[in-house]
């Protein structure tokens, strides 16, 4: 039975403690002495027995050993156990210094009183405990890292699917772009097959034509089989035009050409175009084709070549004609002539001149005359006509030029330049002066025998009248109205002498126009009892003219109207003023003038040619006189007709003094 003394005694406790597996020590007193090691204690501190009796701190006398001693300490003094679970231990065994885990445990046993009284230190190898958990570790490290590359795997799984829904997504955005690139080939395949222009394309450095519209193929004359070929098989017949160099320069350097009126013989036919060659480059930059666009303009060309060898032919006849050639411009006055021109004048041939300084060339006397054709033209836009001499700055000669002359204006009829031709009438107008003087001359000199005629008829028909001999009266009165047709005639022929000498002299007075016109219709009513003549007129017509001279126009007129009419036709007049001017008009019933005879009417000698005016005597002298007469009064002369329905002439001249010079 247990009497309260110790069951064992030390030595037999520590020979049991020696026995325990787990590494056990024992600490006693203030220093920590080491009263027990057992021998795994001793071989994890690798100590051997002599440390038993040795304070901790003479024990282990290592740097690294003093935390592990005030450790102990601190049990010691607070009586607090300290335990500690799986501290890992570098130790050695044999050589190698491994790794070991401990769970540490430092307990206080107190006595009675609760003090202190030793330490048991216990360390239980738990490195196999460890390593197995170790490995559990990396197990669950392992399946972790499983679990990881599962989600890593999922998400690439994902990652793919999105990649597959993103190539998906892409193969359609690009279907859907190649056949918008398609149908805008399409669209741009259609707009050149439909363009206005001739448009083909031109493929690769062989020039294969891979496309070209309706268009191209007229121009070419080639069908839609061409298509596919180079455009040098195609067009053989041409190989050697140079455009073939410039397609390969295009081809070569990527750019673009631009011909203009190139000149091709397509089948024995001539056509000029204006070309591009556009090159068309991939998107590196390298030209793959040519965009060819044509326009043909031969007829242009054609148009432009025949005005050309228009203008070079007038030019030539003009040089031929030994024409002078003048052009003003009405805003600057500033004048060009041509050398003929110069010559002319007597410039020399790169002399500057003014309008003035050729004025000065003209005698005084024409200045007013010229001033007022030109002015006239200014005013009507009528073609300006003429004929003066000019005194040589050269050499003093006196030459007559005739100048014809024409107004050009822009869109809002503003005057912008006058130009025309001008001829040498030198010798032209000596003859015509001549012949005027020789006109002027006979015809004066026939005027007095035929005077002297006249009185012997007159006073031959006297006797014949008072011997009652009616054969001799009626012969003497044919006589008598020969006499006074051949009379009116010479005083044409001297009126026209006298104009074309310049000797036909105005003598203006105040008048009533319209008893004027009276006046002449009965002194010829009972002459031509065959038509009637008609004037009604209401207002009087007040003119400052000279009546003499008027009269011969509105005779001249009313002769010609009966002239030109058949028997029973009405002739009807009318005079009237209007806007400062005095217009009378003559209106008959004949048979009308043709149109192109129209204007030439008031030209010297111009008579129409027909098969009715053939039998009908006349000069063409009278209409020229009148229109002279009108002028001289600063008037205007006309005339409208209309082919078996009859003509009616016009003229007109100002009534006020003012207007006249
Ligand atoms: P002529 O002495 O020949 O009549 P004019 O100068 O008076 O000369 O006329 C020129 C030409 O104009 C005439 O030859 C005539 O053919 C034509 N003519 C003039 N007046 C008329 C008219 N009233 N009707 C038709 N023709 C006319």
């Amino acid at each position: 039975m247990y009497n309260g003394g110790p069951i064992l005694n030390t030595e037999e406790l520590i020979s049991i403690l020696a026995l325990a597996p787990n590494a056990t020590a024992i600490y006693v007193n203030d220093d920590l002495n080491i009263a027990y090691a057992n021998n795994t204690m001793l071989g994890y501190w690798d100590k051997g027995i002599d440390v038993i009796g040795l304070p901790l701190q003479v024990a282990f006398p290592e740097e690294n050993s003093r935390k592990f001693i005030e450790k102990i300490k601190n049990v010691w003094l607070t009586g607090i156990a300290n335990q500690k679970k799986n501290i890992p231990l570098q130790l050695k065994r044999g050589k190698k210094l491994q790794t070991f885990y401990y769970d540490l445990a430092y307990k206080p046993l107190k006595n009675k009183n609760g003090e202190v009284y030793c330490i048991l230190n216990t360390a239980t190898d738990v490195t196999e405990r460890n390593l197995n958990k170790l490995a559990l570790e990396k197990a669950k490290q392992h399946e972790d890292n499983l679990k990881i590359v599962q989600v890593v795997n999922e998400e690439l799984r994902k990652a793919k699917s999105n990649l597959s829904k993103l190539n998906k997504e892409l193969a359609a955005r690009v279907n859907y772009r190649t056949k918008e690139l398609s149908d805008s080939e399409a669209t741009l395949r259609n707009l050149i097959a439909q363009a206005p222009v001739a448009i083909a394309v031109l493929k690769g450095k062989d020039f294969i034509i891979a496309s070209a519209n309706a268009k191209i193929l007229e121009i070419w004359g080639k069908t839609k089989e061409i298509i596919g070929i180079s455009l040098r098989v195609a067009f053989e017949e041409i190989k050697n035009h140079f455009l073939f160099s410039v397609l390969d320069s295009v081809y070569k350097y990527g750019e673009p050409y631009y011909g203009n009126e190139i000149r091709i013989v397509l089948n024995g036919e001539e056509t000029f175009a204006n070309l591009v060659y556009q090159p068309i480059k991939n998107p590196k930059g390298k030209t793959v084709s040519i965009m060819l666009v044509v326009n043909v303009i031969t007829e242009q060309v054609i148009a432009r070549k025949r005005a050309e060898d228009a203008e070079e032919m007038l030019r030539f006849s003009i040089e031929a004609a030994n024409v002078g050639t003048w052009f003003l411009n009405i805003q600057t006055r500033e004048i060009v002539t041509s050398p003929r021109f110069k010559e002319l004048y007597g410039f020399n041939i790169n002399e500057q001149f003014s309008y003035l300084d050729i004025l000065a060339l003209v005698p005084k006397d024409y200045h007013e005359k010229i001033n007022d054709e030109f002015e006239n033209t200014l005013r009507t836009g009528n073609r300006y006509t003429m004929e003066h001499p000019i005194i040589s700055k050269k050499d003093n000669k006196v030459r007559w030029v005739k100048s014809l002359g024409k107004l050009y204006t822009d869109s809002s009829n503003r005057a912008l330049y006058f130009s025309g031709l001008m001829l040498d009438t030198t010798e032209q107008k000596l003859d015509d002066l001549r012949k005027n003087d020789f006109i002027g001359m006979v015809s004066h000199e026939l005027k007095t025998p035929l005077t002297t005629l006249k009185g012997y008829v007159q006073l031959l028909n006297a006797r014949a009248v008072k011997d009652n001999d009616p054969f001799s009266m009626n012969a003497l009165n044919k006589v008598e109205t020969q006499i006074n047709k051949m009379s009116e005639l010479i005083r044409s022929f001297l009126d026209v002498s006298r104009l074309e000498s310049g000797k036909i002299n105005l003598t203006k007075q105040h008048f009533l126009l319209n008893e004027l016109i009276t006046e002449i219709i009965e002194e010829n009513i009972f002459t031509v009892p065959d038509q009637i003549i008609l004037f009604d007129n209401k207002k009087d017509v007040q003119v400052y003219a000279d009546p003499e001279k008027i009269g011969a126009v509105i005779s001249n007129l009313l002769s010609n109207a009966i002239k030109y009419s058949p028997k029973g036709k009405k002739i009807i007049f009318n005079c009237k003023a209007n806007n400062g001017y005095a217009q009378v008009c003559v209106k008959d019933e004949g048979m009308g003038i043709n149109q192109n005879d129209l204007t030439k009417l008031f030209d010297r000698y111009y008579r129409v040619e027909n098969a009715q005016t053939q039998h009908i005597s006349g000069f063409g002298i009278g209409l020229y006189l009148s229109a002279e007469i009108i002028k001289q009064h600063n008037g205007k002369i006309w005339a409208e007709s209309e082919i078996e329905k009859g003509t009616t002439f016009y003229f007109s001249i100002p009534v006020n003094e003012n207007a006249i010079n």
